[in-house]
């Protein structure tokens, strides 16, 4: 069962998301587990403190190195080496094939930052991934960490109710999108639900649903700009300099 340690300043900030839905079903039924860890709790001084003023001046503060170190050789002595992750908005970009990868490991770290980010030799003394969720600046990797954790559990086997689901959504082979759903009712502010899904004929709404997916995939890919197959690119196809840069 894979295991994930999120490491926050604010647990309770996941707490209750962890626990719900999908992720909070995985968990019972013993598929997942997630740990959420406060590095806090790894500072060494009085106060507890986790960050500091940048070297150099500026506005802003730091996450020092020390506490998360600590944190995550602690973690490793517990429960052995685990596939690390920091949450960085210049990080290589978050993609389906990615969080399939992630899938297949048995344990995952994942670093939340805040303020203005880590001090950059926290990359540098575990070796870490850095993942980013999207070209835009967030307060902390809370979200990121749960985008993630979200985005794998769902295709370990067994935890969602029909293992086709998975099979079938958006970014899986090719890049091709999912086709659109309907349900009751048949009619909705005018909107009827296509005929062909209708008509009890399976292949008639395979085919309907095939070309409805190949027509969402060509509009995105005008609008985006990108070809069908690029959100499966590997992350090895990222550009040297997403991958060599320390964290901000
Ligand atoms: N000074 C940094 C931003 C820090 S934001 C910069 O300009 O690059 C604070 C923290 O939020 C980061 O350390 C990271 O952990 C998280 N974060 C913000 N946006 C993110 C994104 N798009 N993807 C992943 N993590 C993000």
């Amino acid at each position: 069962m894979p295991l994930f340690a999120i490491l926050t300043l604010f647990p309770e900030a996941l707490d209750a998301y962890t626990r719900a839905s999908i992720l909070g079903l995985a968990q019972e039924k013993g598929l997942a587990r997630v740990l959420l860890v406060d590095f806090r709790d790894f500072a060494r001084d009085r106060h507890r403190t986790v960050d500091d003023r940048p070297f150099g001046g500026g506005p802003g503060m730091v996450l020092k190195p020390e506490p998360i170190v600590e944190c995550v050789e602690w973690l490793e002595r517990r429960h052995g080496r685990f596939r690390r992750l920091l949450m960085c908005p210049t990080g290589a970009p978050f993609r389906q094939q990615r969080a399939e990868e992630l899938a297949r490991e048995e344990r995952i770290l994942l670093l939340c930052g805040r303020y203005e980010g880590f001090d950059a030799r926290v990359k540098k003394a575990l070796d870490f991934e850095e993942i980013s969720v999207g070209d835009y600046v967030l307060s902390g990797g809370e979200l990121p960490a749960l985008t993630v954790v979200e985005a794998v559990t769902r295709l370990l086997p067994g935890v969602l109710g029909d293992e086709r689901s998975a099979h079938e959504d958006s970014f899986r082979e090719e890049g091709v999108l999912d086709h659109p759903h309907y349900t009751r009712p048949r009619v909705f502010r005018g909107e009827a639900v296509p005929e062909a899904l209708l008509s009890g004929d399976h292949a008639l709404i395979r085919t309907w649903r095939e070309n409805e997916a190949r027509r969402r995939t060509r509009a995105r890919a005008e609008i985006t700009g990108l070809g069908a197959s690029t959100p499966n690119t590997t992350n090895e196809d990222e550009p040297q300099r997403l991958r060599n840069e320390p964290c901000t």
